[in-house]
């Protein structure tokens, strides 16, 4: 598996998954259709595939010229999201798989950010694409669900195999770095991965992939159990009784308003 990081719009990022052995190629979150096109052409693949974690424009905004330009492509999205992502053929829900050649990804349903996003793992190459969901040490907002909902993404994210590349929709790490380091300002994975991340975005280079080993040293959305965390949450809500899901509403909250 190539994948081709491509930045797009103002901070998302879409990728182009390549599968070397049969030149066949896909692409997750075309927030515009230019970028990939040029991308596919470069790598002169034969692209076949589109895969929507979610229905926002900022992640399926390329899919319509793509389609006209690519009329075979295949368009992957939740089922939910029938009405709401333009051009979907391939409706999908939990366990369902998609193939880019000889790589099999499979969707992990994960909603909360929208009621219909959506992962895809690809175990085979421990990879996963996690859209608005999981973040370089951050989550999505909770537009369509709960905490818990978003409590249970992080369960389910945080338990794939510990060597999984994560790489998720947007380039927000340094901000949420920051503002993780207000929870737990004595976290020296997250000192270390701010120190590292300043200098990688000087350069102009992007920040992902993360892995499922590193989240659970830097994200605050995953170390709701965290002593430190809890302790700058109960400070600034006393009369709070805390367990998993309320520290996590808590800390979105705060992040929001960061
Ligand atoms: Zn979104
Ligand atoms: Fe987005």
């Amino acid at each position: 598996m190539k994948i081709i990081t491509i930045p797009v719009l103002s901070d998302n990022y879409a990728y182009l998954v390549i599968d070397e052995a049969t030149n066949e190629a896909g692409v997750v979150d075309p927030s515009e259709a230019g970028p990939v096109a040029d991308a596919v052409k470069r790598e002169g693949v034969n692209f076949t595939t589109i895969i929507n974690t979610h229905h926002h424009w900022d992640h399926v905004g390329g899919n319509k010229e793509l389609v006209q330009e690519y009329p075979d492509l295949r368009v992957y999205g939740h089922k939910r999201d029938e009405t709401r992502t333009p051009c979907i053929s391939h409706m999908v829900d939990e366990g369902d798989t998609v193939s880019i050649g000889n790589l099999e990804g499979r969707f992990l349903f994960i909603p909360c950010h929208t009621s219909g996003h959506v992962a895809v793992h690809f175990a085979a190459e421990k990879v996963a694409f996690t859209g608005d969901t999981l973040f370089v040490a951050g989550c999505g907002r909770l537009f369509e669900g709960t905490a818990a909902d978003m409590h249970n993404n992080m369960l389910k994210l945080s338990a794939l195999p510990e060597d999984t590349r994560i790489y998720p929709g947007h380039e927000y790490t340094i901000k949420n770095l920051e503002f993780a380091l207000t929870l737990e300002p004595n976290n020296a994975a997250v000192q270390a991965k701010l120190s590292w991340a300043q200098e990688t975005r000087a350069k102009n280079q992007p920040t992902i992939p993360s892995t499922v080993a590193e989240e659970k040293t830097i994200n605050p959305f995953i170390r709701v159990d965290s002593q430190e965390l809890r302790a700058t949450i109960k400070k600034q809500f006393p009369s709070l009784r805390l367990d998993d899901v309320t520290v996590l509403e808590r800390t979105r909250y705060l992040k929001d308003n960061f």
